[in-house]
């Protein structure tokens, strides 16, 4: 059946009767959307008619893994987001990207492909079969992600997807490196880089800082003896015994104080500040300081390198200079450990910039799996973290070692393969980001961020300007496109893949493609000497093919239109991912302070119920698309938004869900349910019943004008605190509506108006209709962008069946704007007063054990004056409300006189306000309560059987009451009838007098039995 088809035929009367199945609600609407081509039309609508144009470029998912809870928070935020700025108005290009290539989605295929490290993977499987096995991959997880867009009903559109692995992205992403190499910005260079062993390639800054965790190193203290002195040795601490191998200076602060301390018959050198501690902690005893000298004095000393035997080439070196002496370096830190630090340039940032500065060689004697080379002597083919333990046990022999344990520490890991990352100087090529830092900082502070603590984060983070190491040792990746002449060393950076085939020496195959190994094997000629030109053999880091695409994204005339773009929203992480790259490769792209986003929003992690983080180890990791199969996509978009603020991290427990998640959108669906009942009887035409209709008929009343300021006051909050990012507070301001005013409130209040069908108070009947309808219709349009599904089918279901002039769907209506004349304060005080005291009737009755349904004689309201004043405008309310026959005022609250007086009147008092209730009820009054409570039965016993709450019966029966109770009651049968709904009801003496169906009900330690008939 066709959806829309069974929306209309699906009248009111189907769905009316079910209670709110949130899965089957989706499927319906989901298969509405795709046969309406609602989204596309949206899209249409806003491109032809819009408000203007936000900008929008999608942070692109890594095509790795399945899509996870945490990653459907930002996908919800975006979608959130989106369907409300194009209620707004305006067109915001929602297109799709996917993040395609690099190491994550190349270590998914080796774990496939079960290759244990590039070596194999290049010698077994072959670099065209690996190209081929991640684009495989690439497919696999998209059909997950597009999946699971579907499901959360993110409006994203997936046609005009970006992917960053096509050549003409590539060309694009080009020309990003095109603009930094004509600004000498691009260029190779040494450089210690962060380098895992597993992966075998070089890591960026941004990318070690993703991947910090406690590990345990080697702590080892030893000695280095000073040469031609007798007995005297530095003092030194390393966590990486193996960097021993490239040592080769010792570095201390020139201002600093360093002291000569006896050890038996040693003398050991160390900062001064740390003497006793160290002591201590090495377990040393009968120490004594021998003399103190400034660091300064100690540049230069000779000292004797352990290892020149094991490590030839530390010989040759050993003949410079300043190799194997005393620098002095103000970071030396004084604080920790010896304040005598050992310097290894081949493995260390500030080492390496130590070196430099002095020309003193960098000696870094590793391969591409980070093992030592012959260079390194007797350590060749060891991995350098293996040879720690080699280190030591060769320091033990000599005895220089001093105390080796084991330290837990802080140290980064690879993000990808979780291996320990080791530092080693290799030829790469670097974006020279560092000079150009103070354009980037000035772009990034005038980014709105919405909260402080990522702001700060992200801005620390750009302020230490390093280089960005762009370079990979990787196949599966955008080639860097830098050529080399053989022949005269000329570079050409060549960025347009015509060019290429123009001025390569021999045809491309015809299924060339700008990835290795295709690009590899074109050989250009030498513009200089005409010799060939070969590729330099890097890829581009990941991280630089999604930074790349507000550029590579759209053409020339959509960049234009779209970027810098106006919000993007990406988990706190990316301020040093994707954040980042973004404005540096904008900057770099334009030469202007200006990042490439006005707004961005950092979303906190997700983490399971219990506060873990979601982990493949601890078994807890939530994907999507099995979540939803469960789960309802709306109730997991509500929790999402509503549970807390955005930038906090999330605990996600799918208990909550059906917690006060569903009890919200229950409530909503209800009060549809409710609402629609009541008008389609009275036929109400929304059209004609407008508010202003009311209006002019003067049947509005203060409690309707009272719901209708409260909806503009939640369509202002709703709107400020979407504004703000403070996405949980527009959703409290929805929730709260919904439960409270219009479900708890208003709803009861108006529920003795509606009950009756008498033509003479239908205008009423029409008003309550029109006031709710203006409320139910803006609550859907409020609730869109959280909750789609349920928004769309209540609209389908309720609006557009009242009034089928309005638009096809929900999303194409507008955005409610608050009406300044509907909203008024001091009604809205006055109801506050009114339920404040409606509250202390409801304790006096309970302290009195009287239920709310049986109506008392009076109830005294002791507030100060200008409260009466209050109250008396809203008298027949709080009579209704307090269910009293009458009210009375009084100015202060008198003690009682008497005893009889004080058993009468039951107080309830709060502040100044309080409430005497008046406990004494005639048979007048306890017939009516006995009709309200047997009533009450009634109607349970009509939903029970299935009747609508409209339908009419015929009849109703009530037997076997005793005689007292048959005598109170006798007088209320007829006001009862017109309460449940019928004809008629009978008072039969005893069961057998009439052939119908009895339930029983237990009715104040009695027995009641009640019958119904059509
Ligand atoms: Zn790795
Ligand atoms: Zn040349």
């Amino acid at each position: 059946m066709k959806v829309a088809a069974k929306f209309k035929a699906d009248t009111s009367k189907r769905w009316l009767t079910l209670d709110y199945r949130p899965l089957d609600v989706e499927q319906q609407v989901r298969e509405f959307w795709q046969t309406h081509k609602v989204r596309e039309k949206l899209e249409q609508l806003r491109s032809t008619r819009n408000n203007g144009v936000l900008g929008y470029v999608e942070g692109p998912p890594t095509l790795n893994g399945l899509p996870h809870v945490g990653h459907a928070r930002g996908r919800v935020m975006k979608d959130l987001r989106y369907r409300w700025k194009s209620m707004q108005g305006f067109y915001v290009p929602f297109w799709a990207g996917w993040d395609c290539q690099g190491l994550p989605v190349e270590l998914e295929v080796e774990r496939e492909l079960g290759v244990k490290n590039k070596k194999d993977l290049v010698e077994k499987v072959g670099e065209e079969r690996f190209v081929a096995e991640c684009k495989k991959t690439v497919m696999k997880y998209h059909k997950e992600w597009f999946e699971a867009d579907a499901k959360l009903g993110v409006f994203m559109n997936h046609d005009k997807a970006y992917w960053t692995y096509r050549d003409e992205y590539i060309e694009r992403e080009w020309q990003y490196l095109k603009r930094a190499w004509e600004q000498g910005l691009l260029g190779e260079g040494y450089y210690i880089v962060a380098y895992c062993p597993h992966c075998q390639t070089s890591l960026s800054n941004a990318e070690v800082g993703l991947g910090y965790e406690e590990v345990e190193d080697p702590s080892l203290y030893f000695k280095l003896k000073v040469k031609n002195a007798q007995n005297e040795y530095f003092l030194v601490w390393t966590t990486m015994p193996f960097t021993l191998v490239t040592d080769l200076m010792l570095a201390v602060h020139p201002e600093a104080e360093y002291a000569k301390v006896k050890v038996g018959e040693e003398t050991w050198i160390m900062v001064k500040q740390r003497v006793e501690l160290l002591m201590e902690e090495l377990k040393v005893t009968g120490w004594k300081v021998a003399e103190v000298v400034s660091g300064k004095a100690l540049e230069g000393v000779k000292y004797e390198y352990p290892f020149l035997e094991a490590v030839l080439k530390q010989r040759e070196l050993d003949q410079h200079r300043l190799v194997h002496t005393v620098v002095t370096e103000d970071f030396v830190d004084v604080t920790a450990a010896t304040g005598v630090v050992h310097l290894a340039p081949g493995n260390g940032e500030d080492d390496f910039w130590v070196a430099k500065r002095r020309n003193v060689p960098v000696y870094a004697p590793f391969d591409d799996e980070a093992k030592f080379t012959a260079d390194a002597g007797e350590f060749a083919g060891l991995f350098a973290r293996d040879s720690d333990s080699v280190v030591v046990d060769l320091l033990r022999k000599k005895g220089l070692l001093v105390s080796v344990k084991t330290v837990s520490h802080e140290y980064p890991l690879c993000w990808r393969s979780h291996h320990k990352l080791v530092w080693l100087a290799r030829r790469e090529y670097f974006l020279w980001t560092d000079k150009m830092n103070s354009r980037v900082v000035e772009a990034a502070e005038k980014v709105r961020y919405f909260f402080e603590s990522p702001k700060n984060r992200f801005l620390s983070f750009l302020r230490e300007g390093k280089p960005w190491c762009v370079s990979r040792e990787r196949v599966w990746g955008a080639p860097l496109p830098v050529w080399v002449c053989q022949n005269c060393g000329n570079k050409e950076l060549v960025a347009s893949k015509k060019e290429l085939m123009d001025r390569a020496d021999s045809e491309p195959p015809a299924d060339f493609e700008l990835h290795k190994p295709w690009v590899d094997r074109l050989v250009l000629k030498c513009g200089k000497c005409g010799g060939l030109m070969k590729r330099e053999p890097f890829v581009l880091d990941t991280w630089h093919n999604s930074g790349a695409c507000p550029y590579a994204r759209f053409s020339d005339k959509e960049f234009e239109k779209y970027v810098p773009t106006d919000f993007l929203v990406e988990a706190v992480d990316q301020t040093r991912g994707w954040a980042n790259t973004l404005l540096l490769e904008h900057v770099l792209l334009t030469e202007k302070s200006e990042a490439p986003y006005r707004n961005y929003l950092f979303y906190g992690f997700v983490l399971d119920a219990k506060g873990r983080k979601m982990s493949k180890s601890l078994g807890n990791v939530l994907d999507v698309n099995t979540l939803l199969q469960h789960y309802s996509s709306d109730l997991c978009r509500f929790y999402t938004l509503w549970k807390c603020s955005p930038v906090d991290s999330m605990n996600f427990d799918v208990k909550e869900l059906t917690k006060r998640p569903f009890q919200v959108l229950g409530t909503l669906y209800h009060l549809h349910r409710f609402f629609m009942q009541n008008a389609e009887y009275d036929h109400f035409d929304p059209r004609l019943h407008t508010l202003k209709w009311a209006e002019e008929n003067g049947v509005l009343r203060p409690v309707d004008r009272w719901l209708l300021s409260k909806l503009q006051q939640a369509v202002s909050e709703c709107t400020v605190k979407l504004e703000t990012c403070e996405f949980n507070f527009a959703a409290e301001a929805l929730e709260t509506l919904v439960v409270d005013p219009v479900s708890l409130e208003y709803v009861p209040m108006v529920r003795r108006d509606l009950w009756s069908d008498d033509p003479e108070t239908l205008n009423r009947r029409l008003t309550v209709y029109a006031t709710l309808w203006q409320t139910l219709r803006t609550l859907v349009l409020l609730f869109n962008p959280f909750t789609p599904f349920v928004c769309e089918f209540l609209y389908q279901n309720v609006c557009r069946t009242l009034d089928n002039t309005l638009p096809e769907s929900v999303n194409l209506e507008s955005w409610p704007v608050p009406d300044e004349v509907l909203r008024n304060v001091e009604l809205e005080q006055d109801f506050a007063m009114l339920q404040r005291v409606v509250a202390l009737s409801y304790s006096a009755r309970q302290a009195a054990q009287l239920k709310r349904r049986w109506p008392l004689q009076k109830v005294v309201v002791v507030v100060p004056k200008d409260g009466q004043r209050v109250f008396r405008g809203l008298e027949d309310l709080f009579v209704e409300l307090a269910n009293v026959k009458s009210v009375g005022y009084l100015d202060e609250l008198n003690p009682p006189h008497t005893e009889a007086e004080e058993k009468r009147w039951k107080v309830a008092s709060e502040g100044d306000v309080h409430v005497l209730l008046d406990t004494v009820r005639d048979s007048r009054l306890l017939g009516e309560g006995v009709m309200r409570d047997l009533a009450r039965r009634v109607q349970a016993l009509r939903k029970e059987l299935g009747f609508a709450p409209t339908d009419v019966l015929g009849a109703v029966f009530l037997a076997e009451l005793d005689e007292e109770t048959s005598g109170l009651l006798e007088p209320f049968l007829g006001e009862m009838a017109g309460l449940v709904r019928a004809g008629q009801v009978r008072l039969v003496r005893d069961r057998s007098e009439v052939k119908v169906e009895w339930r029983e009900f237990s009715f104040d330690d009695r027995r009641v039995y009640v019958a119904v008939a059509q």
